[in-house]
């Protein structure tokens, strides 16, 4: 068996992580008011913790990754990680998610620094919703950064929207007219049950079926072939449209048995599940001397751990963590 199949037969090529658990947001269904307590500086990993990290999991089968936080463009210094993270021999796939609020000048740098492919978080298209959402006056910041990306060359450019009953569902004409006009991609992510904070309900919830059945009202959508980069997403698009729709389903209709991810927290925890708080503890080794044997052999007890599925969405909130300490 290859060093980075588990035992339900997934082969894990992708890791998220999170290299800050700060925000300059304040998402009610991510983070606290007042933000969650963020981690000191010595409890994050530094970047040469993190690039050990990588290469190992690259030297496993790990092929690709992305950077995310809390918001990973508010960390300092992050332009030389990514240069060096991208020269990772083996790593054929680097890209990044983020609020937008600082992209409009540093989009050309993160892509010249090697990124090509980047999420931006995009709730609503209305600037006094996105301040309720995001306790923020930022929306014409996330603009101009989503336009800087567009301009940068960044390809695909992929919103993400997660779509919460009664706060943001009545504008999924809007994105769905967005998705035809630019080309972007509009994904619609369901409302996950992570942490206290999401005040998560089930009520709360659109269904990826819904989600589809209200786009189909609009127009025929057709469905599109996988281009191997859209991860769980089904992807689809209205006729002459410039960009795409994926909708995401984790609780509606689990992906768990097509799952290749591991996540590896800003402070040195590497998740086999997103809805498990069982993890891995990287950074105590990664402090106490070991070796790249070492941290490779951590990395496949979190493979060998990955649960079968999560059950997420039968109960209340799982998990201790915030998505913000997790990393989206
Ligand atoms: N700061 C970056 C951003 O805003 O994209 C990266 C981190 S953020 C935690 C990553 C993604 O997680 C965002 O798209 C956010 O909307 C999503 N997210 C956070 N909490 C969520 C929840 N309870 N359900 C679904 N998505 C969630």
């Amino acid at each position: 068996m290859e060093p980075n199949t588990d035992p339900f037969h997934r082969k894990i090529t992708y890791l998220r992580i999170s290299i800050t658990d700060r925000c300059n947001l304040r998402c009610l269904y991510c983070i606290s008011a007042d933000g969650v307590r963020p981690l000191t500086h010595k409890d994050i990993l530094t970047y040469e913790e993190i690039l050990d990290t990588t290469r190992a999991a690259v030297e496993l089968g790990i092929t690709k990754v992305r950077i995310t936080g809390g918001e990973p463009l508010i960390r300092r210094d992050i332009l030389h990680f990514i240069r060096l993270l991208c020269t990772i021999p083996g790593l054929k796939d680097v890209s990044i998610t983020t609020n937008g609020t600082l992209l409009k000048d540093m989009a050309g740098p993160i892509f010249d620094a090697g990124i090509r492919r980047i999420n931006i978080s995009l709730d609503t298209l209305n600037p006094l919703k996105f301040q309720r959402i995001t306790r923020r006056d930022c929306f014409d910041k996330v603009r101009e950064g989503i336009s800087a990306a567009k301009e940068t060359g960044f390809s695909p450019i992929k919103l993400n929207v997660v779509l919460i009953k009664g706060l943001n569902d009545n504008e999924i004409p809007q994105f769905a007219e967005l998705s035809i006009r630019s080309p972007y991609v509009i994904r619609f992510i369901e409302f996950m049950p992570i942490g206290k904070i999401a005040c998560w309900d089930r009520q709360k919830v659109i269904t990826s079926s819904e989600i589809k059945s209200r786009l189909e009202s609009l127009g025929p959508l057709q469905q599109v072939t996988s281009s191997g980069n859209d991860g769980p997403a089904k992807q689809y698009r209205f006729a002459h449209a410039k960009g795409e729709i994926g909708i995401i389903s984790p609780i509606s209709n689990h992906f768990c048995a097509d799952c290749n991810r591991l996540r590896l927290t800003a402070d040195g925890k590497l998740r086999p599940c997103l809805f498990s708080d069982h993890e891995i503890d990287i950074k105590t080794s990664l402090r106490s001397g070991c070796t790249q044997e070492d941290i490779k052999r951590l990395i496949q007890q979190g493979i060998a751990e990955k649960p079968k599925r999560h059950h997420a969405g039968h109960g209340n909130n799982t998990g201790l963590r915030p998505m913000s300490k997790i990393g989206g």
